[in-house]
């Protein structure tokens, strides 16, 4: 494993040499060589597709592209491979869980708790199927720490829930509940437990066995990865009991007029043509991500989060909603509009994300309409927390002027 080192690690970024200063890695990160290398291979050498052809580079492709499922099962320690289903990201795979687990399940009067600091993708998908079936969805309020309120869960829990919706870390806040005491609680109630892990992967991977987690989504793009390409975990058993959500080519053994039969998960999940450049890319990012001092390289995000904010906390106004330990910064400046200022951020060559976070319910909670987020990763350099600082000040005094 190579020791971290930031500025070897940067040089693996060509998207770095571009003149801006990137702090908006928790909207997507920026994608190291080998994940472009890895899809350029595929474009211009992989003269094939998966599961349909049987000239040997579709034969070759296809192993390579079941492989793929390996390196995220060892990533999650799911116990096999076909526990793995390939989504276009987060948002399709909770969708997934959403109609093809708990739509034919879902009773009038059920209930899905679904905590307040979720990003839309963990909300959405359950009003949708709330809507389609009758059941309610029910909140889990943030608490005073600025996470999920677990405490509320044993009076919130009952025998009407049937799922915990939960995000391993909020977008916004960088907030982390203990989710083996979230599970165990919902377990002891019979709920099922969908983990929206699109943020956490990429700082802590879920353990799936130990946490004994149901389901858990991630997105690609988010760990070093391409866009488009995502992925579902579900126990084994879970799968098994699903019937598929999207009906197309190769999610079947045989089909005629009468109907069909679908194949074993994962491939009964995954009808059409697959992101077979997203999968090879997503592979190629773990496969690189396991060369590197992943652990000190999110250490030291987390510290550069940490010294902006400090830093940060010197101007006047300013308040911040990191929860301690995130590489996310999420604030605001009191008296002035978070859009005004990430527009001045912009002009000075400063990349960070304003306005909701896909989170409307948690900036709610939270008593904003919107706030800044400035999110660090380790391609990011002490320096540039510096050109922040003072693009941050400039634009406070033009907008005080
Ligand atoms: N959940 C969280 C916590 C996220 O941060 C995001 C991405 N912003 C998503 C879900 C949705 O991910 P995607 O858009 O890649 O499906």
């Amino acid at each position: 494993m190579t020791p971290f080192d930031p500025a070897l690690f940067c040089r693996q970024f060509p998207a770095l040499k571009q003149a801006e200063i990137y702090l908006d890695s928790a909207a997507t990160a920026l994608k190291p060589q080998a994940v472009i290398d890895a899809t350029q291979q595929f474009y211009s050498a992989d003269a094939a597709t998966v599961h349909r052809s049987q000239h040997r580079a579709a034969q070759d492709l296809t192993t390579r592209f079941e492989q793929a499922r390996q390196w995220v099962a060892t990533l999650i320690n799911a116990p096999q491979a076909d526990d793995i289903v390939w989504a276009r990201g987060t948002t399709e795979a909770i969708n997934l869980v959403a109609q093809s687990y708990a739509r034919p399940r879902l009773q009038p009067g059920d209930q899905i708790l679904v905590s307040e600091a979720e990003h839309h993708a963990n909300l959405i998908p359950w009003l949708m199927v709330a809507e389609q079936t009758g059941a309610q969805v029910v909140k889990l309020p943030l608490g005073s720490d600025r996470l999920p309120d677990l405490t509320l869960l044993s009076s919130l829990l009952n025998e009407k829930t049937r799922i915990l919706a939960l995000g391993q870390m909020s977008n916004v806040t960088g907030g982390c509940p203990d989710l083996a005491h979230a599970i165990e609680l919902a377990h002891a109630a019979g709920a099922v437990v969908m983990i929206d892990g699109a943020q956490g992967i990429v700082h802590c991977p879920a353990d799936v066995q130990r946490l004994n987690i149901d389901f858990y989504a991630f997105s690609g793009h988010k760990l070093y990865g391409p866009t488009g390409i995502g992925v579902l975990y579900g126990k084994t058993a879970l799968l098994a009991e699903m019937s598929p959500w999207q009906g197309g080519g190769k999610m079947l053994t045989q089909a005629s007029f009468s109907g069909f039969t679908p194949q074993q998960p994962p491939h009964c999940f995954e009808a059409g043509t697959p992101n077979i450049a997203g999968v090879l890319g997503l592979a190629a990012a773990l496969e690189w991500m396991s060369t590197q001092d992943m652990a000190a390289a999110e250490q030291y995000s987390r510290n550069l989060a940490h010294s902006a904010e400090q830093r940060l906390a010197l101007l006047p106004g300013f308040r911040s909603f990191r929860c301690s330990g995130s590489s996310l910064l999420a604030f605001d400046i009191a008296g002035v509009h978070h859009s005004d200022i990430v527009t001045l951020l912009a002009e000075q060559g400063i990349a960070l994300r304003a306005g909701q976070h896909c989170a409307q319910p948690l900036m709610a909670a939270l008593g904003v309409n919107g706030t800044l987020r400035a999110s660090f990763a380790p391609y990011n350099q002490p320096e540039e927390v510096d050109v922040f600082v003072k693009a941050l000040e400039n634009a406070i005094a033009l907008l005080a002027e």
